[in-house]
């Protein structure tokens, strides 16, 4: 079977990489890939928003199966296309990706399903956000309806810089009409965790729990970028966190999603709040994290295939995946000046000598070819993934093969993981 990945970054490359590996599969096929990619596909000059080309590409090409990685072609309604088409493919329909695509949606699903989440309110004007505030006390978290590249989310320290946030949104002038409903909700503590789960929107298999280090200086601190590194298994999810996300937010949102008339089929990640062993949901994306996605995929022992084909054929019912019981530690390798302007065109050297290290993957993100070359040309670069018996050889290994891997200006954090190491 051919298969289409749809995207180009690291957690495509880390797709195609475990989907190359199926028996089931004779060629994968990137659109757009990227250079690591293309080592193991063939990329494809497609971008990920141009639903036209994707489809006659599929239907001319016989393509068995197409996995969709970012959630802009699903917000975009890729799979609806497809569907319409006869086509096998693994997302969730646009009516279901708004639950990333819109966080008043999602708020109000939560609170209507009973899915555990902090209190909020969904305004379109200042007014009553600013009474909303009053009422609620800083800190306080404000957040544009619409999708905002992960940008769209202040956490308010003062009430005037709250209801700056509020205004800048409304007024459109922050981030269009992604900004043109707020929400605003209290401000939660605790330690976030990543939890991933591949439904067919009836049936749910979790995946390997993980965490993401979404800061881009070590300790946490700095502004929030896409993610700077990420390691799985997370301790902060023990069996019962395990259990009470699986019961109270996966199930819940799975089940409510198809009494709304929105069955939801892909990979549904929470984004979630863990205190004293209690659940709160952060936020809901309808695709893989990434790069979360990268550890994962590196400790997943099942073929990915037959669940996502399963998913797409909507018959999970009785399937399992199974895991190495190894840890992986991905280190993001980024761009100066990232999350803000950053540089490109810098030669990436020392990536044939991280390759001859076992047990680890260098996916590529933000990477082009020049002139026979490998260089930058994105914020986030190359997410250098290892595995290990234990998080602490993870780790070891993971920042081996960075120390290998160098360009003019990279910058990474020298502290992904550590937090699994100070819980055990
Ligand atoms: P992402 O890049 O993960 O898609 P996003 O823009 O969809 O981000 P959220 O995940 O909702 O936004 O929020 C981003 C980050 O802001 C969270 O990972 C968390 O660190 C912080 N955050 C969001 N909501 C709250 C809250 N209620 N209390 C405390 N921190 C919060």
């Amino acid at each position: 079977m051919k298969v289409l990945v749809v995207g180009g970054g690291g957690r495509e490359h880390a797709l195609v990489w475990k989907i190359a590996q199926s028996p089931l599969v004779t060629k994968v096929f990137c659109a757009p890939g990227n250079p690591g990619i293309g080592e193991l596909a063939e990329n494809l000059p497609i971008r990920v928003d141009e639903l036209d080309k994707l489809l006659a590409f599929a239907r001319s090409e016989g393509i068995g199966l197409t996995v969709v990685g970012p959630e802009q072609p699903l917000s975009l309604g890729i799979v609806d296309l497809f569907e319409e088409h006869g086509l096998k493919v693994f997302g969730p329909r646009k009516n279901a990706a708004i639950i990333e695509a819109s966080k008043a949606f999602s708020k109000d699903l939560m609170q209507k399903y009973g899915v555990p989440t902090a209190a909020y309110g969904v305004f379109t004007e200042v007014g009553p956000a600013e009474a909303f505030i009053d009422r609620t006390g800083v800190p306080i978290v404000v957040k544009a309806d619409g999708l905002a590249a992960g940008k769209g989310v202040i956490i308010a320290q003062t009430r005037d810089e709250a209801v700056e946030a509020v205004r800048d949104m409304l007024s459109g002038n922050a981030f269009g009409s992604a900004g043109s409903r707020v929400v605003i909700e209290e401000f939660l503590t605790g330690e976030e965790a990543s939890f991933l789960a591949i439904t067919d929107g009836t049936n749910i298999i979790p995946l390997a729990s993980a965490q993401d280090h979404k800061a881009v200086f070590d300790g946490d601190k700095g502004p929030n970028t896409g993610g700077m590194g990420a390691y799985s298994p997370a301790p902060v999810v023990t069996q019962a966190v395990h259990d009470t996300a699986m019961a109270e937010v996966l199930r819940r949102t799975v089940d409510g999603m198809a009494a709304e008339g929105r069955p939801y089929r892909g990979v549904l990640y929470a984004g979630l709040m863990v205190k004293d062993g209690r659940v709160k949901t952060l936020e809901f994306n309808a695709r893989f994290g990434d790069p979360e996605c990268q550890p994962l995929l590196m400790r997943m022992k099942s073929d990915i295939v037959p669940v996502l084909m399963a998913v797409a054929e909507g018959n999970l019912a009785g399937r399992s995946i199974e895991w190495h019981d190894k840890a992986a530690v991905c280190v993001v390798m980024a761009s100066e000046g990232y999350p803000g302007d950053y540089r490109k065109g810098d030669a990436i050297s020392g990536l044939d000598k991280a390759a001859e290290l076992d047990d680890m993957v260098v996916f590529h993100a933000g990477t082009a070819a020049k002139d026979g070359a490998c260089v930058t040309s994105g914020g986030r670069v190359l997410g250098v993934t290892a595995l290990g018996a234990t998080v602490q050889q993870a780790i070891e290994r993971a920042y081996q093969g960075v120390g290998r891997i160098t360009w003019q200006g990279v910058q990474y954090r020298t502290d992904i993981g550590k937090k699994a190491l100070n819980r055990g």
